[in-house]
């Protein structure tokens, strides 16, 4: 048996054929901004997939349903697109569902992406086995999933699990989806580089211009031992901890999983994040929570769309 996997983005969709036991045969992904979006994303999606299938030699009836995992607000029940984030137009309401079915006739799940890269590491990466977790991706924005009893937390419709949009200061930053002081407005690189940037001229560093300022310089003067960038980090760090050690209060995961690019960074990140997060959390909460990089990266999207679409076919059949 095999799946079509498709994983909606902002900047591109990619596809892949995932085999019954969770393994991507082949990938391969297209643009859907080329235009400012003046072509709907469902469009482009409509038109790629057949392209993908095409070029593989794939027909239809040689697939057992397609598991889509998309940007957005997204209603599980009905497979549509309920709400967007950001400057994506033509997407909001977009019937992904119903496109899909009718365009190939096969059974069509859609989650959302950040849901879906959870499901991804339940089923074939580092959360395999394991039945509570809480997986964050951290990036320009923070995105989130819950796995609780083997299941992933939806919600009435689908929109549950937006770990960014929880407040951790009630008089806080102003948030884009209207409340103050939301996680992602904290814990996001973006935060992290805001926080540098409103700091500067650094000391240490006059020279550095803000423009230079990313992520991926913010570590490398950590790991040469500039402390006032340090400081900034750990700020940044205790903050993700603060959001983190609720979570552990509220859900009791065995793992939690931090992905995103900084998430490379185990000494100078995760292992902080470890720890804190340890000496913070109730006692019993913390003693066997492990704490751990999310390695499944860029697949893990259209892999645990597949695996939503299967658990989802066993439940129904
Ligand atoms: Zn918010």
């Amino acid at each position: 048996m095999n799946y079509l996997g498709i994983d909606i983005g902002g900047t591109a969709v990619k596809y892949g054929i995932v085999a019954a036991n969770g393994t991507l045969l082949c990938e391969e992904q297209y643009e859907v901004a080329f235009d400012g979006y003046q072509t709907p994303i469902l469009d482009t999606v409509l038109k790629t997939s057949q392209t993908f299938l095409q070029s593989y030699g794939i027909a239809p009836c040689d697939l057992d349903g397609i598991g889509v995992s998309a940007t957005g607000q997204i209603d599980s029940v009905r497979g549509v697109v309920a709400g967007v984030g950001g400057n994506i137009i033509n997407w909001k309401g977009a019937p992904i569902k119903q496109a899909l079915q009718t365009q190939y006739k096969l059974p069509v799940t859609v989650v959302n992406d950040a849901n879906c890269v959870a499901l991804g590491e339940q089923w074939i990466g580092d959360a395999k086995g394991c039945k509570n977790v809480i997986v964050i991706t951290v990036g320009t924005g923070l995105g989130g999933g819950i796995i609780m009893d083997g299941q992933v937390l939806l919600g009435q419709a689908g929109y549950a699990g937006e770990l960014g949009h929880f407040s951790i200061a009630k008089d806080g930053r102003d948030c884009t989806c209207g409340n103050r002081g939301c996680y992602e407005q904290y814990a996001s690189m973006t935060a992290l580089i805001r926080s540098v940037r409103e700091q500067m001229p650094l000391q240490e560093l006059p020279q550095l211009k803000k423009e230079e300022v990313n992520g991926k310089l913010i570590f490398e003067l950590v790991e040469k031992g500039y402390e006032q960038i340090t400081s900034i980090v750990d700020a940044w760090i205790q903050d993700i901890a603060v959001g983190l050690v609720s979570l552990t209060h509220i859900f009791n995961p065995e793992l939690i999983l931090i992905g995103g690019a900084v998430s490379t960074q185990e000494t100078l990140f995760i292992a902080k994040v470890r720890n804190k997060v340890r000496a913070l959390a109730m006692a019993n909460f913390g003693e066997n929570l492990r704490i751990e990089r999310a390695s499944l990266g860029n697949h893990a999207g259209l892999i645990g769309a597949v695996s939503y679409l299967i658990q989802k076919g066993e439940a129904d059949g």
